[in-house]
Parts: structure tokens; sequence; C-alpha cells
């Protein structure tokens, strides 16, 4: 039976890396994927992972009927045994129906990765209607680490290095930014809900304020 499958995490656990590797092992076996993304960090038209790893994909564009583009293809020869969707969280709830009506109608499994919550711990409109609709969902686990070490099960943004809870819901930013650049960092629960980043925690630390003091000198 063809399924929808949600394979949903943080960021950094490796959603990507995953789906690479899915597509890697299908088209070694001579199968031929449609591959969509959206926003990826590589730019239009790319499936990368953070360890470098990156393939041709297509972009989704707003409003885009991802059935009708697969019917589109198939009838016009082209082939999809499978459907990847990386970073589905950006997709639109109407086009994860889409995606549904295409493991349903054309018999195609559809991987769809993604980020279940975004900074404010809300749910992303199209991981929601995955959650809803996916045949399973996945949660990944592939060690995300907060800075204190605990397992990093929430998304933060930041803005030089402090955490923002407010803004719109997608802002693409990157891991790596530099001073007044939005940025994302993942944290335990904990830490998200004290909105201590790895940037403030160090901070806080080097701060003379919490210095202890020493009475001999
Ligand atoms: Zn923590």
């Amino acid at each position: 039976m063809p399924e929808l499958v949600f394979f949903s995490g943080t960021m950094d656990c490796g959603k990507s890396t995953l789906a690479l590797q899915i597509e890697h092992n299908r088209s070694a076996r001579g199968l031929q994927g449609m591959i969509f993304t959206r926003d990826d960090r590589a730019g239009e038209g790319k499936l990368s992972s953070r360890l470098g790893l990156v393939t041709d994909a297509e972009e989704v564009a707003d409003g885009q009927d991802l059935y009708a583009h697969l019917v589109d293809h198939l009838s016009r020869g082209g082939r999809a045994d499978y459907v990847i969707a990386d970073e589905a969280q950006f997709l639109a709830p109407e086009q994860i129906d889409q995606l549904a009506r295409a493991v349903d109608d054309l018999g195609i499994d559809v991987y769809a990765f993604g980020i279940t919550t975004d900074f404010r711990s809300k749910l992303f409109p199209g991981s929601q209607r995955l959650v809803e609709l996916a045949d399973r969902v996945e949660v990944l686990q592939v060690e995300a680490l907060c800075w204190c070490g605990a397992r990093a099960t929430h998304n933060a943004r930041t803005i030089r290095g402090e955490m923002v809870v407010e803004g719109a819901q997608v802002v693409v930013g990157d891991v790596n930014q530099s001073a007044d650049e939005v940025g994302y960092e993942v944290l335990c629960r904990r830490h998200h809900r004290r909105r201590l980043t790895a940037a403030t925690a160090r901070a806080a630390a080097l701060s003379p304020d919490v210095l202890p003091v020493s009475s001999t000198g």
C-alpha cells in the first residue's frame, strides 16, 4: 500500500540528510522520484543537508497544485515512482491534501520531511495538516542537542544571538548568522521557556554579576 509518511522533528535532526538517503537508495534501485522543496538553505530548486550533500529539486510555488503537477508530469510520459517533499512545513495545508491525493489516486509513496513547530513552539500549518493526514508520523531524534547537552526539542529564532518570540512565522535565516541577522538555534524546552540561548548563557557566565565572590582573593 502506498503511504504518506511524515518525518518530523526539530531543526538539525537530520531530516534533509534522511531525505537524501531515501532518494539515493531508491534511485540506486532504478526508481525515479519527484523531489519538492521550498526555501532550502542551498537556494531555489535544491535539496541540501547540513553535511554538504545536495541534489536538484523542484521549488514549490505559492498556490501550486502539486497533484495536478504530478498528473501533468505523468501524462507527458514522465516518471514519478515516489515523491519526496522536503521543508514540508512551508507547504500550504491544501498542498498537503494534494500530496495525500497523490498517494490515494496515483498510488505513489510520498515522504514528507518537516519541522513540526515554529520558533514560538506552535505547529506550522503544513506540519499540522501532515499530522492530520499522514498514514505514519516518524519523529526523528538524531541527537540534536541544546547547548546544555539536553536533547533539543524546540526551535528558537535569534537576532544577534538573543532569542525572540515575536515576528513572522517564516523568516529564512541561517544557523551561522553574523550580527543583526536572523538565526535559528535548537534548545531543550527548559531553555526555550527561559529564552536562554548559547550566546546569552555564555554572556551570563562571563558577567561579573554572577562570578563567585572570593573573600580570600
Ligand atoms: Zn538546555
